[in-house]
């Protein structure tokens, strides 16, 4: 027996299609009535339709890693409007700029995910000052209420949704070998893990399947869920660190490198693997999930992202500075290694 300590992070979620509808009555059960919308051009008049006549005010320039001189752009405009709530209709970045106001205002959230990143059901911010990227959790950064509405990702160009859906797997990957992995997280992550794999290998052959969409959107809620209760390994600081140092691009990083940090682990937890495997219904994990990822055209060379092959000393140094937990002991060398791989874009042998 394997004793644990589990803390359940509350929010409201809605699931369906066509949920985007029901905006305006979740705002309102939160006691907002002045809102500041927090959504990209493209969404923004489908937004103000379904919130009628509560948002006061718009900004639509989040960016990713929440820079925070953009943050500040946004506050000031929440201020002025003396707004009441907050909305972000998008992905990671609209979201994390609306958990940054939260953060800030002590604001109520209703976020609506358009894509698979699972930041909307984390307590965690990432910040980006001055070129340098800081964390943090905080219970006034979960938002209140999640709607997610499948119709808005229907039309998710693939690239897009490949490598935001392999981001949500490794949530779910990590998540089975982190210390704090317990029987609630393990079951959210595999079923996680079940459903973004079957997904992966339909949504090429018909990217507006209904169904398809479904299993990859509840499965980056039910990873994400896993990535804000337990804590993360080497895969997910090796992808901060090409992101946050190098300018890498979040989703495609994780995609590129994921195959690769689960073959660095294969060896320390390989009954996880076996169960990575079972799920994803391949003989083997860290091939298997490379096999899926190459079938859909999307890049998976470090390389193809970018990045000089004269950097990745430098990377190895940054991912290896500090201590974290890792099922694996985390070497310069290991570290090395997998990042060449990666480098290459190779497919991963099979662990013996
Ligand atoms: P993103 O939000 O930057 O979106 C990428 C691009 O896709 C943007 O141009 C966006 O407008 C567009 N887009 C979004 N949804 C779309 C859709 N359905 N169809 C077409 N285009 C769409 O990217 P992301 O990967 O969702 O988020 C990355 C950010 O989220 C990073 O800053 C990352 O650090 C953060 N993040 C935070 C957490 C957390 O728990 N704090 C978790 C995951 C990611």
């Amino acid at each position: 027996m394997k004793a644990f300590a589990y803390s359940a992070n509350p929010s409201r979620v809605v699931f369906g299609a066509g949920t985007l509808d029901e905006v305006r009555a979740e705002v309102e059960r939160l006691g907002g009535t002045r809102v500041l919308l927090l959504a990209s051009e493209r969404l923004t008049d489908r937004a103000r339709r379904a919130l009628g006549p509560l948002p006061v005010a718009e900004f639509a320039d989040a960016a990713m890693h929440t820079p925070v001189e953009v943050t500040a752009r946004a506050l000031a405009v929440l201020r002025e409007h003396d707004t009441d709530c907050l909305m972000a209709v998008g992905g990671g970045s609209a979201i994390g700029l609306s958990k940054a106001l939260a953060v800030r205002t002590g604001l109520p959230q209703v976020v609506v995910p358009t894509t698979y990143a699972g930041s909307e059901v984390t307590p965690v911010l990432g910040e980006t000052e001055d070129g340098r990227k800081t964390t943090r959790s905080d219970p006034a950064i979960l938002p209140e209420t999640v709607v997610y509405d499948v119709d808005l990702t229907v039309d998710m160009p693939l690239d897009l949704t490949v490598t935001s859906a392999v981001n949500a797997l490794a949530h779910g990957v990590e998540a089975l070998y982190a210390p704090q992995a317990n029987p609630i997280t393990d079951g959210l992550a595999l079923d996680a893990v079940t459903r973004i794999g079957r997904a992966l290998r339909r949504v090429v052959a018909d990217p507006s399947d209904v169904d398809t969409r479904a299993d990859l959107l509840l499965g980056a809620w039910l990873a994400g869920t896993c990535l804000g209760a337990v804590g993360m390994g080497l895969h997910h600081k090796l992808c901060h660190t090409l992101g946050g140092a190098f300018g890498l691009p979040h989703a495609r990083t994780h995609t590129v490198v994921l195959p690769h940090a689960m073959a660095y682990n294969a060896s320390a937890v390989p009954a996880v693997m076996a169960g990575i495997a079972d799920a994803l219904g391949v003989p083997d994990a860290p091939s298997g999930v490379f096999d899926l990822i190459a079938a859909t055209g999307v890049p998976t060379a470090l390389r193809e992202l970018g990045l000089a092959a004269d950097e990745l000393p430098h990377a190895v140094e940054l991912a290896t500075s500090s201590a974290y937990p890792n099922p694996r002991e985390v070497t310069a060398d290991g570290v090395a290694d997998l990042l060449d791989e990666a480098w290459h874009g190779r497919r991963p042998a099979k662990a013996s």
